[in-house]
């Protein structure tokens, strides 16, 4: 079968859902996930879906993907994407190594991902050698509520729902010792603050920290790419994760140079899938963990669900802790008992029904 690119095309999807509107993340809408979907087609007839990040950066990237990345598609081939990348990677690096246009190229990488999967007939993580599985574990990714009630009661409704894990997204230390309270000792949990902190803050934080005994603590210095105050972060005592700001393989290769990760987390929406591959092998030499970042609900969810199901051990897929009345890539966006099924059709095994990317 032919597998020239013959289109390209994006949509942005608002799925309404309930919950708490992280701060930081600026979605246009308080009550609707924005999700960037990506189309490719080829002149053999099938179709590849990526999803590139994301949430009040959506319409800057749609724009990249339209006006500029989509047309350096058209007549490529769909099979070629290590070439692909690192092409297209080298074509438009001067526009940024991260940002909209970066994040078009992620999305793109993935639907070459879904592509290749439903040309081999199997399941993407199938494809990228993992054992056959119905399931992974997720855990909780809670919003930043900002009060101690909110907060223990999200914690609670999480341990109810049956996830074994929740990561915080509270920069208040007496919130989230409130939390761990809450689940008690035994419980694996995690803290994400997405960069708020001087270096000397950090390490403050770090000192009085350890007695909630963290599975990791997330991001904790601005800027994101200072790996040296990280690595003294985790010299002080704290088990350390970053990686969603992460710009390439390079970046990361700073990071575990320093010693400065327990935990890497490489975001598909952002680098793409050939790129994240290349992290995990890095990572594995350095023995360091992946734990891929997901904080978006499309087709760069599936990829990094089929990602997680492909690797060995059970690696703790992120699942925003909010709720969808319905949802374009249902039942997959659904976690049951703290678990989430892997679809199991060809590529990302999921796409979504004609009347959601009818006004998209
Ligand atoms: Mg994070």
């Amino acid at each position: 079968m032919s597998t020239i690119i013959t289109k390209v095309d994006a949509f942005l999807l608002q799925v309404p859902f309930t919950g708490i509107l992280r701060t930081g993340i600026d979605t246009a809408s308080p009550s609707d996930m924005a999700i960037l979907l990506v189309r490719l087609t080829t002149d053999g007839g099938l179709t590849g879906w990526g999803e590139a990040f994301g949430h009040g950066c959506c319409r800057a990237t749609k724009e990249a993907i339209e006006s500029l990345v989509g047309q350096a598609l058209i007549g490529a081939d769909a099979g070629d994407i290590a070439g692909l990348s690192l092409r297209l990677q080298q074509r438009f690096h001067l526009f940024g190594r991260t940002g909209p246009v970066r994040y078009a190229l992620a999305g793109i990488d993935i639907a070459l991902w879904d592509l290749a999967g439903k040309f081999a007939g199997l399941p993407l993580y199938r494809l990228l050698g993992g054992q056959p599985r119905e399931a992974v574990p997720a855990y909780a990714s809670l919003e930043r509520y900002g009060a101690r009630e909110t907060l223990v009661a999200a914690c609670e409704r999480a341990v109810a729902e049956g996830y074994r894990a929740i990561k915080l997204h509270e920069i208040d230390i007496g919130l989230i010792e409130a939390a761990r309270q809450a689940v008690g000792p035994g419980y694996m949990l995690m803290a994400d603050t997405n960069c708020p902190w001087t270096a000397e803050e950090a390490f403050d934080k770090a000192r009085t920290i350890t007695g909630c005994n963290l599975r990791w603590l997330e991001e904790p210095v601005w800027p994101p790419e200072d790996h040296a105050s990280i690595a003294t972060v985790r010299r002080i005592g704290t088990k350390t994760a970053a990686g969603e700001n992460m710009v390439s393989l390079m970046e990361f290769r700073n990071f575990f140079e320093a010693d400065a990760l327990d935990v890497a987390q490489p975001s598909v929406a952002k680098i793409g899938l050939t790129e994240t591959l290349k992290v995990i092998a890095l990572a594995e030499a350095f023995g360091v963990t992946v734990a891929p970042h997901c904080a978006y609900f499309g087709s760069g969810y599936l990829a990094a669900l089929h990602l997680v199901a492909a690797m060995p051990g059970d690696i703790l897929f992120e699942r925003l802790f909010l709720d969808f009345p319905a949802s374009p890539f249902a039942p997959f966006t659904t976690a049951i008992d703290g678990t989430i099924a892997v679809p199991q059709s060809p590529g990302l095994g999921c796409e979504p029904a004609a009347e959601w990317i009818q006004h998209g």
